[in-house]
């Protein structure tokens, strides 16, 4: 196991969360930390966001460490971009998963050189809860966060959330597994990033709306640093309180 892309978040023994950091490391200096996470319940697991084709090895071989792939019952893919979705090709040949995103982008998976639509499970704006061995996912909308059809995952037993691009850090090195230790020093690599993606504040606070209902544990982006406990309520303050996207339209044009 390599620790420094590796790493469990959550295992009570029969229900597990792992993060794995795999990058595309061909890219150098454009090169920017993804996360991927696997959530393992006894027999069935669940892939969350798996990356792009570049990484699909490392990931397959990872993965197989801790269960058999052909085991993962659902890939999520929080929205259409080539770092959470270019791998849908891959692991359809490689598992009989089904796979669960946003009706907005299920055409759109074609050009990835995926086919099999009768196995994309599409969520519709309201998102959904998928029964998930004695506990459930749900789908949480996030729509304009920043895909205008997605969707962040929340886990009822580990009770983390995984926010896709919501949270993310730009980072160019991850080195190990690291959590945000102080979300004041923290906030520079959120800054430009979610001002820019995210759609509105009013998006941001509908969305913080919903994950305040939730009880949680952690917030586990798709790229960058996990919040935990007080960092997780800092972020979500910040985000409710963030000018962006349509905010700022009188820089873009
Ligand atoms: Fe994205």
């Amino acid at each position: 196991m390599n620790d420094n892309k590796e790493k469990i978040l959550y295992d009570d023994g029969t229900h597990k969360c792992v993060m794995f950091s795999f990058d595309d490391e061909e890219l150098g200096d454009s090169f920017l930390s993804v996360n991927q996470y696997l959530i393992i319940q006894k027999d069935s697991a669940v892939l969350v966001d798996p990356g792009s084709e570049a990484i699909f090895d490392e990931l397959y071989d990872a993965v197989s460490r801790y269960i058999d792939v052909q085991k993962i019952k659902f890939v999520f893919l929080s929205h259409q971009d080539p770092d959470v979705s270019g791998s849908i090709t891959q692991w359809a040949m490689s598992t009989k998963a089904k796979f669960v995103l946003s009706s907005l982008w299920v055409r759109f998976m074609s050009h990835y050189g995926f086919l099999e639509m009768t196995r994309i499970i599409p969520l519709n704006d309201k998102g959904a809860k998928l029964n998930f061995g004695a506990d459930y996912l749900e789908f949480v909308p996030a729509h304009f966060l920043h895909s205008p059809g997605n969707f962040s995952l929340y886990d009822s037993r580990s009770k983390i959330l995984f926010s896709g691009d919501i949270g993310a850090a730009i980072v160019t090195s991850m080195g190990e597994y690291k959590k945000v230790e102080d979300f004041d020093s923290h906030v520079k690599y959120l800054e430009a990033f979610h001002k820019r993606y995210m759609g509105s504040n009013k998006l941001c606070r509908a969305w913080v709306n919903r994950v305040k209902a939730l009880e949680l544990s952690k917030i586990a982006p798709q790229h960058g640093f996990v919040f935990e406990d007080e960092n997780s309520e800092k972020f979500l303050d910040w985000l409710e309180n963030l000018e962006c996207g349509s905010d700022l339209i009188d820089d873009l044009f």
